[in-house]
């Protein structure tokens, strides 16, 4: 808390205690003044901290402030999207809070026993902040047992359509805010995908492998960039997932973005299946891609899964490498926390000898700007990605 560091663990508590997310305030052994922090009792972080200034009043109007702040910090980027993270949680000084803005709809998620007690404050300020009516709530994601809440959703300020389609760079997404992962979609891989289009575009990719495609977003993105390069005609897209309904919308995407369809020259395959196994598949069928996006879930949520989940992100990047052409082109991503972009960079290493496969790190990718990162906060870099070319042969 010193440095900054918005989390106090329950091994770092000499004695205190409160309600669920009543504000306390946190001191060091001699009574120095750290942080006004939210407590939650039954959770391993025992305190998040609101604030370090100790004149600072933990009430109503700060949380107005930190929403209008939050959200006039979207301005300051070109997100090319109507689909925008408003608030991210520690990065905008609401631990456990996030807000996604799909159009003219928000979607939240309160995550923290602190944020659960100011749910009303927060909701009011966040439609204040933006200007809005509608906001939904989706506050069934497993984070909330550890802070001992119950999952809740539903419509927590006006009334609307849970269906909503969101227009992302030159594509159309849709997403129903009741029932799709999170609040609906993965916003955080947007500039990845962008990217996605634009070597698609540069490099008019023949046949692509988008693995954990989820509704088909890089799907769509490569679509977009051979679109743009007049590369359409005899294109293969395979997009992979377990999810049926994800699949469905996939397949959707397509036709929302008119691609696909008969007379079309493209030949898009959906498959409802288990990556390994896919991958193990075409290995053995001896069929090769020269594009392949692996952005699978969260293997290592903490610190203490990194080993298996290590072992698990090494052996896909492994099968996709060998499935890879020389001088084709892997997307790969770790959303883990617990795995860090050192150890992910090695992980991909070791798959590639492994695989007899040799390969260029051309860039680095993370989350968008509107999912931030602060200085004090490195749990906050979840999201890492390698654009890895192999070499040519
Ligand atoms: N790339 C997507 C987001 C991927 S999220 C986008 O841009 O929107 C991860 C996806 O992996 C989820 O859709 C989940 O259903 C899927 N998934 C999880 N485990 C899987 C497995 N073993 N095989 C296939 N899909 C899996």
């Amino acid at each position: 808390m010193q440095r900054r560091h918005p989390w106090v663990f329950e091994s770092a508590i000499a004695r205190g205690g409160a309600d669920s997310g009543e504000t306390v305030r946190v001191e060091s052994h001699d009574g120095t003044f750290l942080a006004w922090a939210a407590f939650s009792p039954l959770s391993k972080i025992r305190a998040r901290a609101w604030s370090f200034v100790e004149t600072q009043r933990i009430d109503a109007a700060f949380f107005v402030t930190a929403c209008a702040r939050a959200v006039a910090a979207r301005g300051l980027f070109d997100l090319q999207s109507d689909g925008v993270r408003l608030v991210h949680g520690e990065a905008d000084g609401l631990p456990g809070l996030i807000v996604d803005r799909y159009g003219d709809t928000l979607v939240a998620q309160f995550l923290s026993a602190g944020v659960e007690r100011w749910k009303d404050v927060l909701a009011d300020a966040l439609l204040r902040a933006t200007g809005l009516t509608k906001l939904y709530e989706r506050s069934d994601a497993s984070g909330r047992e550890r802070e001992g809440l119950k999952p809740v959703t539903g419509w927590l300020r006006g009334e609307g359509p849970t269906e909503i389609t969101i227009r992302e760079h030159d594509w159309k997404l849709s997403l129903d805010i009741a029932t799709g992962h999170k609040t609906g979609f993965y916003l955080d891989q947007r500039d990845s995908r962008q990217r996605f289009a634009e070597l698609a575009k540069h490099r008019r990719f023949k046949r692509v492998l988008n693995c954990f495609c989820y509704t088909g977003g890089f799907t769509v993105a490569a679509l977009a960039g051979l679109k743009a390069a007049g590369a359409l005609e005899g294109a293969e897209l395979v997009s992979v997932d377990s999810s049926q309904p994800a699949l469905d919308r996939a397949r959707g995407h397509l036709a929302l973005n008119g691609f696909g369809g008969e007379g079309s020259g493209i030949k898009a395959e959906f498959l409802d299946a288990n990556v390994n196994t896919v991958l193990r598949e075409f290995i053995d069928q001896g069929r090769t891609f020269d594009a392949i996006v692996l952005d699978p879930p969260k293997f290592a949520p903490t610190v203490a899964h990194a080993e298996r989940a290590a072992r698990a992100y090494k052996d896909i990047n492994r099968l996709a490498l060998k499935l890879l052409e020389p001088g084709g082109v892997l997307l790969t991503f770790s959303c883990s926390g617990g795995i860090s972009a050192d150890l992910f960079h090695k992980i991909v290493a070791s798959a590639g000898l492994d695989a007899g496969v040799d390969g260029y790190i051309a860039e680095r990718l993370g989350a968008a700007p509107d999912h931030p990162m602060t200085i004090e906060f490195p749990e906050g870099e979840y999201l890492k990605g390698l654009v890895v070319v192999r070499k040519p042969a």
